[in-house]
């Protein structure tokens, strides 16, 4: 039995191993650490907290699993936090680079009522300002930009990771979904050109922006342990 109501803390948790599970990463406390920058006790103890309340269940090789309430559950806000974040971008005009934070904190008090006057708002968008699908199950296969080579076509299908800091990197360097060229990488960074534009990243940044490329490298999903967002390395 789940509780009637999960806290805002797990709606957080549970957005993030879903984002996995369409990654088709491995669903383990690792990897939530991982994405969401928290130490490997913090998110310990809150997979407990998930488990007793009836959202995740634990395989026998310690992977996790969500239970059949705690996927709707988790559906529900992903598809809340990405519908509220084109529905400030298209219909209040906030810079997409901006929306995240606002969304994290909306999305845990929204009527379906609300929802639904969003959605007619919103029009014909499928996805967030970031690339996520709103309809479960319509995400496009893509690779990570890093993995592309030299003088591929590429489409920058989404950013993985919705980091404030890397999502205001992106913003000043103009790199969006949506946004079409050719590849060219040095050692430090990976570039797009096309006739108007020529965008360059950090290797470590473009690991978490997924294209659709031509030739592609086989599918996958990066889960970089640390970003760098410029030449000097922090955290160090
Ligand atoms: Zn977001
Ligand atoms: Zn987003």
């Amino acid at each position: 039995m789940t509780r009637e109501h999960a806290t805002e803390a797990e709606e957080e948790y549970m957005e993030t191993m879903y984002w996995l599970m369409e990654a088709e990463l491995p669903m383990t406390g690792a990897n939530i650490a991982r994405a969401m920058q928290l130490s490997a006790p913090t998110v310990h103890e809150m997979i407990g907290r998930l488990e007793k309340d009836g959202y995740v269940s634990r395989n026998a090789d310690k992977s996790l699993a969500f239970t059949e309430d705690g996927k709707r559950h988790a559906a529900e806000v992903v598809r809340r936090h990405r519908l509220v974040e084109r529905f400030l971008t298209d219909v209040l005009g906030i810079p997409w680079d901006e929306v995240h934070e606002e969304a994290s904190r909306l999305e845990h008090a929204m009527s379906p009522v609300l929802e639904e006057r969003m959605l007619a708002a919103i029009g014909d968008a499928t996805t967030c300002p970031h690339g996520h699908p709103i309809k479960a199950g319509t995400r496009e296969p893509g690779v990570p930009l890093s993995d592309v080579e030299e003088g591929a076509k590429v489409r920058v299908l989404r950013f993985e990771n919705e980091a404030e800091d890397l999502l205001h990197y992106l913003m000043d360097v103009g790199l969006e979904p949506g946004l079409e060229g050719e590849l060219t990488a040095s050692e430090d960074e990976v570039t797009i050109s096309n006739g108007d534009r020529t965008v360059s990243v950090t290797r470590s940044v473009a690991e978490t922006v997924s294209v659709a490329a031509d030739p592609s490298p086989p599918p996958r999903t990066a889960l970089p342990s640390q970003l760098v967002l410029g030449k000097e390395r922090y955290g160090r």
